[in-house]
């Protein structure tokens, strides 16, 4: 009877702790900025959890550590069972589950996970012990061990409590279900009765304290993750993923009291202070950040560490503030440090490129580019501080509508081409109402000259493919791409109603860019403002041009292709098969993959707005991608966006390997091999004046654009 009554007032006591604790973490939350997003798309929020939560399909693509956390996971699922048989044998001798507690699978199960979570926790402490992979920089290392020792005791205990049940005979499965315990109860054979019974109640009681000290140090430590991450997989954000976060802007609405973007912790979302709780500070994000990896100081693991310590720092405080009242909450926020530059560094959050590999590789789904671009919301519109070469880019942004400050009238000079070459002649869609596909030239298409050339030629080519399409010319302003990720968000939208307005004037129906910035920005973040165009990158549309027959790639390509994805196409969009299928076409072109590709691609340093910063720390990113476009050995690089272009050929120039290695955008190479006639016969398209609908497929296409997993409907 002392027993129970012992255990009793020991679990009220732990579930009392757990329960205050969780009291204040969710009072933590709801001190954090309002974020009205709701599971609304139920079928992709089950996907998520079955895939993402469950099925730890993230994870798994790391196979070691993968299998490892899988097994950890899902033994804790499993052996949920053999905690409640551990509490009930506290009450009741020979104890066991109703309906499945006496049935063998369950019984073999149960002793298969106990030998397979001991496993993973061997190879956890063996990969971080011998291991010590880089990811693991800056984690809290120790605290990751005690809770490793920690499952490891509660395994260790299982297999005790199942050994001396069995050899007690009160064991409720049938013993040749589990080989493993049974082979353990040998040790305890020789022992009397007595002595086995003690040793049952010790083992008991050792087991169930262990659990629950887990229970509530969990919660207190980075293994709050066990709870958290459900819900924030279930709170992923629906945007599409190339999407920022929205942001209402209405100056003259404002108050004093009211910040632009986030200047202390609690001006963060309750969902992103949700995410600081939630990382595992596994490290996978920061092994894949482009600027980690080039010797920058950010690294978007320890950001979000960051954020957590210092919201977990003034916790106390700040909910004791909230007792007393809105005035004295309102003091202690006061208090509270400036996010940057005291708990993030200025310079951490201006080297982000917003390439999204950190959150792709996140396997709770954290979110660390709305954090960063919030923070820079606030420097650029709160502090006005910001790396002062972006002066000038966000000044001609907002004069001129490019970042380039060169006039709009002169938006057209690409198509004259170079003193070789003829004049295109393209109708401005004013004087084209009709034309099936509006070509979005974009500024660097427009203005730089590396990339003048590539708008030529993709021109030249819908020309040969009997496209009908047109141009905005002076009409086309930048589509705010890089003004948003710097954190100007009044001069993103500003240009986002202007296009916006001009786009729906002129009725646009499908728009075709070579731009994956104006891409992803008229596609996925115009909706937000009310912009719903169907758009297409180059790459692709030209591939359903060669698929269809209507372009031929006649001449042979006497050399080695190599593709550098485009982070705003492959990750943020799932584009990438066009570029290849182009490259695929051309006849005697032999194609080699990068190491990095696809989903997995590696940044050239120009997202983000960093296409106007300097690169003041560590290795040039673009020098990195160009070393290993250079490793490859292949004569092109293709690339699929002008920002790429102009980063990757200063690249090759920066390595003094032109002779080596040439950039050249996909349309340049199809150009090459489409203008080469061996019969003399000019028309390869079919002229179709009526131009060329998007048919279903190219639909689909576009519709890959948003990913399998995103719900846009634009
Ligand atoms: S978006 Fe890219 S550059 Fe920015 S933190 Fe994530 S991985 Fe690093
Ligand atoms: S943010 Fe995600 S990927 Fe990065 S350390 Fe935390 S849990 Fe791991």
């Amino acid at each position: 009877m002392l027993e129970k009554i012992a255990m009793t007032v020991v679990v009220l006591i732990t579930l009392a702790l757990f329960a205050r604790r969780v009291r204040d973490l969710v009072g933590l939350l709801r001190m954090g900025a309002e974020d009205a997003r709701k599971p609304t798309n139920l079928g992709r929020k089950l996907k998520e959890q079955l895939v993402v939560v469950l099925g730890q399909r993230k994870l798994l693509q790391w196979t070691v550590p993968g299998v490892m956390h899988f097994f950890i996971f899902w033994g804790f699922v499993v052996l949920f069972t053999t905690i409640i048989e551990a509490f009930g044998a506290v009450y009741q001798e020979g104890f066991h589950i109703p309906l499945i507690g006496r049935w063998g699978p369950l019984g073999a199960l149960q002793d298969f996970f106990v030998v397979a979570v001991l496993g993973g926790i061997i190879t956890a402490l063996a990969i971080r012990r011998i291991q010590q992979p880089g990811r693991f920089k800056g984690s809290h290392t120790r605290d990751a061990e005690y809770i490793l020792y920690a499952i490891g005791g509660i395994m260790a205990t299982i297999l005790l409590v199942r050994a001396v049940e069995i050899s007690l005979g009160i064991f409720p499965y049938d013993v040749r279900w589990t080989p493993v315990s049974n082979a353990v109860a040998q040790l305890f054979g020789g022992f009397s009765v007595a002595v086995r019974e003690a040793l049952d109640t010790v083992f008991l009681w050792w087991h169930s304290l262990i659990i629950l000290g887990f229970l509530v140090y969990i919660t207190f430590s980075k293994h709050l993750h066990i709870v958290t991450s459900g819900f924030n997989v279930l709170f992923t954000s629906e945007r599409p993923k190339g999407a920022l976060k929205p942001m209402h802007l209405d100056l003259e609405e404002m108050s004093e009291d009211d910040v632009f973007g986030a200047a202390k912790v609690t001006d963060l979302s309750w969902k992103q202070l949700l995410d600081g709780m939630t990382c595992t500070e596994c490290g996978r994000c920061q092994s894949q950040c482009p600027a980690w990896n080039t010797g920058k100081p950010l690294s978007p693991k320890l950001l979000i560490m960051d954020i957590r310590d210092e919201l977990f720092a003034h916790g106390r405080q700040l909910l004791d503030a909230k007792n007393r009242g809105e005035e004295a909450f309102k003091e202690a926020v006061a208090e509270l440090a400036p996010l940057n530059p005291k708990v993030v560094e200025d310079e951490v959050i201006w080297d982000c490129t917003t390439c999204g590999a950190c959150v792709q590789a996140c396997p709770v789904n954290i979110e660390h580019i709305d954090a960063i671009v919030d923070m820079r919301r606030n420097l650029v519109m709160g502090e006005s501080r910001f790396p002062r070469e972006m002066q000038s880019a966000l000044q001609n942004l907002e004069t001129t509508g490019n970042p380039w400050g060169q006039p709009p009238q002169t938006r057209l000079d690409w198509m004259r081409g170079t003193s070789k070459q003829e004049t295109l002649d393209i109708p401005h869609i004013s004087e084209a109402p009709d034309a099936e596909v509006l070509f979005w030239v974009g500024c660097a298409g427009a203005f730089d000259d590396r990339n003048k050339k590539v708008t030529y030629d993709t021109a030249r080519l819908l020309q040969k493919a009997g496209v009908s399409f047109a141009v905005l010319g002076a009409d086309e302003s930048c589509t705010g791409d890089p003004a948003r990720r710097m954190g100007a968000e009044y001069i993103y939208q500003m240009l986002a109603d202007q296009n916006i307005e001009v786009l729906k004037e002129h009725k646009v129906k499908q728009i075709l860019t070579a731009c994956p910035h104006c891409f992803n920005t008229i596609f996925n973040e115009y909706p937000q403002f009310g912009g719903f165009f169907e758009v297409i990158h180059h790459t692709e549309y030209l591939a359903r041009l060669v698929k269809d027959g209507r372009l031929k790639p006649a001449k042979d390509f006497n050399g080695t292709i190599t593709y550098h994805d485009p982070c705003y196409n492959a990750r943020h969009n799932d584009v990438w098969k066009g570029a290849r299928e182009v490259i695929e076409s051309i006849p005697m072109a032999s194609y080699k993959e990068l190491h990095r590709h696809g989903h997995a691609t590696f940044c050239c340093g120009a997202g983000g707005g960093r296409m106007w910063m300097e690169e003041r720390m560590g290795k040039k990113m673009n020098i990195e991608r160009t070393d290993e476009a250079l490793a490859s050995a292949s004569d092109t690089l293709a690339v699929g966006c002008p920002f790429c272009n102009i980063m990757l050929a200063d690249g090759i120039d920066e390595r003094h390997a032109s002779e080596d290695m040439t950039v050249r955008d996909i349309s340049q190479i199809l150009w090459e091999s489409v203008e080469f006639e061996p019969d003399g016969d000019a028309s390869t398209g079919n002229g179709d004046a009526s131009g060329y609908p998007l048919t279903k497929d190219t639909k689909d296409m576009t519709g890959t654009a948003a990913g399998p997993e995103d719900t846009a409907t634009t």
